[in-house]
């Protein structure tokens, strides 16, 4: 059985290496399965963020090689070194979780320090983040991140919270996205349990705000944010914070959170330059297991001088391409997948450019196109904007997503199938279309 469970397995990895390369990570090979019984097969997994990037992100196509492998319905199912059942696991990670299930904080396993590349645009940042793993409520309280989108800020926070984690495994780390925090707020205040909600944020050792800006506009989760902020930094418990802007510049943000984000180390992360951009490439290729020469990493870097998300989104771009064929990079190959032959006529439109168009067009905010509304008057632009960067930028659907609030490539691909569909049979949606394009490239 030993033999054949383990050909099985490798089948099923090399199909979901083909077919999600992006999501493809080196640590992969060391995955042991270790039975196929019932229709369950389960594989032993070295570390609980393995789990959790596989459960997460990777069972849908995972399981859909399985099934075409053996020929029969199989669920995966993830074991920790010592786990015998899925029965076990539930209980010891009961045990090992400090905050209830539903702030089980998911850290991305990349997310690493060894996995950040530190240059002159984020050496501050870095050794900032390093201090505080390493002492915190000590060095820098708060800690506030700033810089645009896509250049480490979330990266640079979970390895920080990993890094602590694994020095100190029993301190109540937690990290969230404000809106999380703004949307949790919102359910306490109507169900009446603030008192849970205070226990929840206030009795924490660290805790870590990602995409701060978030709290514009929201007076009643200002408030409260800054009664958790105060009642954490009295008593000397670390506070992370990241943001899109410095803390004076996001707007409608009440002064005197200013004031007590400025208390700290406030500190920027720049885009990078052109060696850390090679060098995240070299280590973004080395985490997927794949070696691609010199001269296309440094390719890469020069064209993509935006942010890492890109850059990364380009490097995926090139192995996808590479998998289509006998999996060799090449530059002639990158040259193809970048389509440096052939820039489409309107390369100099930006996504920034169509976010103003639409925002303008359709009265709507930018944290609207970002957020999680589906109402249509909101799905509807998000989807024309999703539909315009396809058709004007050369960003792939993955990093046109990110720029909306982070969807993942399915969702922008329905968009613009929408928004194409539409165009076939709505001579209005068509026409909005044709002007917006116009006036994106004139
Ligand atoms: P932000 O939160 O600032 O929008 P992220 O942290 O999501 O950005 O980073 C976007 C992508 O770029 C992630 O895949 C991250 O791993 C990568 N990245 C950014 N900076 C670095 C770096 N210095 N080294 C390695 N990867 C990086
Ligand atoms: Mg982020």
């Amino acid at each position: 059985m030993g033999e054949v469970l383990t050909n099985i397995w490798d089948k099923i990895l090399r199909t979901f290496q083909q077919e999600y390369n992006a999501l493809w990570r080196h640590w992969f090979e060391q995955l042991e399965p270790l039975s196929l019984d019932g229709g369950i097969l389960r594989i032993g997994v070295a570390e609980e963020s393995w789990r959790q990037y596989l459960s997460l992100r990777c069972s849908g196509g995972l399981t859909s090689a399985a099934q075409r492998i053996t020929g029969h319905f199989v669920t995966i199912e993830y074991a920790m070194p010592g786990e015998r059942t899925d029965a076990d696991r539930r209980q010891t990670s009961e045990q090992a979780v400090v905050l209830d299930a539903s702030e089980i904080t998911y850290f991305n396993p990349d997310y690493t320090f060894d996995n950040f590349v530190v240059g002159p645009s984020n050496r501050l940042a870095h050794a900032a983040c390093v201090a505080v793993s390493e002492s915190p409520g000590e060095t820098y309280n708060p800690l506030f991140i700033h810089g645009s989108v896509g250049l480490g800020k979330t990266h640079i926070m979970q390895a920080a919270c990993q890094a602590l984690k694994k020095r100190n495994p029993a301190s109540k780390i937690l990290y969230l996205t404000c809106e999380t925090f703004v949307n949790d707020f919102v359910r306490a205040l109507r169900q009446g349990d603030l008192y849970d909600f205070r226990y929840k944020y206030r009795y924490v050792d660290v805790l870590v705000i990602d995409d701060i800006q978030f709290l514009t506009e929201k007076e009643q989760s200002q408030e409260e944010f800054f009664h958790t902020f105060n009642s954490l930094y009295q008593s000397r418990k670390q506070i992370i914070i990241s943001a899109d802007s410095p803390p004076s510049e996001i707007p409608k943000l009440e002064d005197r959170l200013i004031s007590r984000f400025n208390q700290g180390l406030v500190t920027r992360i720049d885009n990078p330059a052109f060696e850390t951009r090679m060098a995240i490439l070299y280590n973004k290729a080395a985490l997927r297991g794949i070696n691609p020469p010199e001269d296309v990493i440094s390719f890469i870097a020069e064209r993509i001088t935006s942010n890492t998300r890109e850059l990364e989104g380009a490097l995926t771009k090139v192995y996808g391409y590479a998998m289509l064929g006998d999996g060799k990079i090449t530059m002639e190959l990158a040259r193809q997948a970048l389509g440096v032959e052939s820039i489409p006529r309107h390369s100099q439109v930006t996504i920034s450019q169509i976010i103003d168009a639409i925002t303008s067009h359709f009265n709507v905010k930018l944290s609207d196109l970002q957020g999680k509304r589906r109402s249509r008057s909101i799905a509807y632009p998000r989807q024309i904007c999703m539909y315009l960067a396809r058709e004007l930028t050369r960003h792939s659907l993955e990093e046109i997503g990110g720029h909306f609030g982070g969807r993942d490539h399915t969702t922008v691909m329905h968009s613009c199938r929408n928004i194409d569909n539409l165009c076939d049979h709505d001579p209005q949606v068509r026409d909005l279309v044709d002007s917006l394009v116009a006036s994106l490239t004139k």
